[in-house]
């Protein structure tokens, strides 16, 4: 069975799915994404990538080319048809292609939106047995964090240098020295008084839809939430760190610029965290 693209309103093998040379998203960058992961051929929180996928159009002034229920249909669509048991929905939705490459907004272009599955194995994921390092970078984007956006090119950068460094995720650091969020991740750390800290919600970063559940999921249990910011000397000195993305769920941080956290080896409550998630999302009725 060939990959199954949607594009634009048709479904078609993936080797034939395209997009003009004018397109905005190819020449500006200009338009959002969203990933929503796949477990057992359902998608998991999709209300909540659906809302944030919103929330990116109206801030940046495109108008979805679907009603929202219309591209979760889409996104079930492309599970179905391309039988996806564990995996990923990607779909991207630019200002479309206007007849030429002029910084203003096109008057009366249709937007596009393009959407494609991709098997990957999440829950019984090896990299959640060893844990992954981290390593720290400075976070060169733009001051929109919140928006999800194509323009990845700082992200791109971080992920490169830390696969370079034999690490797995990078965590980008602003100009004050504190960690605002992984390079495609939200960034937590647990300290030695069993604190959860991770940063607050602002323009900073991009407002992790895993990390909404895992914190409620965390204060179900009882366990202490901090939302404030974390300095790379106190993520040295945690007793746990983990990263949360819709792709990736809960995985823990065993090193952060090659010094071990906490003992060296996935920590008690990022696991905890892990397995709670992965009930809540193959069981969705059990947590309100
Ligand atoms: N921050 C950034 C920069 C990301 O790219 C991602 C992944 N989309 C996240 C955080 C995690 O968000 P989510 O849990 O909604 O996947």
């Amino acid at each position: 069975m060939p990959d199954i693209a949607y594009v634009n309103g048709a479904y078609l093998p993936l080797a034939e799915a395209r997009v003009s040379i004018l397109d905005r998203g190819f020449l500006f960058a200009d338009g959002v994404y969203e990933v929503a992961a796949v477990i057992g051929g359902r998608l998991i929180d999709n209300e909540a990538h659906l809302s944030r996928l919103a929330n990116s159009l109206r801030e940046l002034g495109i108008e979805s080319p679907l009603p929202m229920q219309k591209i979760a249909d889409v996104e079930a669509e492309l599970v179905a048809r391309n039988g996806v048991n564990e995996g990923l929905i990607y779909l991207q939705i630019t200002r479309g292609a206007a007849g030429d490459r002029d910084f203003a907004f096109p008057a009366g272009t249709t937007p596009t939106l393009v959407a494609f599955a991709q098997k990957k194995i999440i829950v019984a994921s090896s990299a959640a047995e060893t844990g992954v390092k981290v390593l720290t970078v400075p976070d060169l984007r733009w001051a929109r964090r919140d928006i999800k956006t194509i323009a990845l090119l700082a992200q791109v950068l971080a992920k490169q240098a830390a696969l370079d460094a034999g690490c797995q995720e990078a965590w980008m650091v602003d100009q004050n020295g504190l960690v605002t969020e992984g390079s495609s991740s939200t960034a937590f750390i647990i300290t030695k008084a069993n604190a959860i800290v991770t940063r607050p919600n602002s323009v900073a970063i991009l407002p992790g839809c895993t990390r909404k559940a895992v914190q409620s999921l965390a204060a179900r249990e009882g366990l202490t939430i901090e939302e404030r910011g974390f300095s790379v000397a106190e993520a040295y000195d945690a007793k746990e760190a983990f990263l949360t993305s819709a792709s990736n769920l809960v995985l823990p941080v065993v090193s952060i610029d090659g010094r071990p956290i906490g003992s060296g080896a996935p920590g008690a409550n990022s696991r905890l965290l892990r397995t709670l998630y992965i009930e809540w999302a193959t069981n969705p009725g059990a947590m309100g």
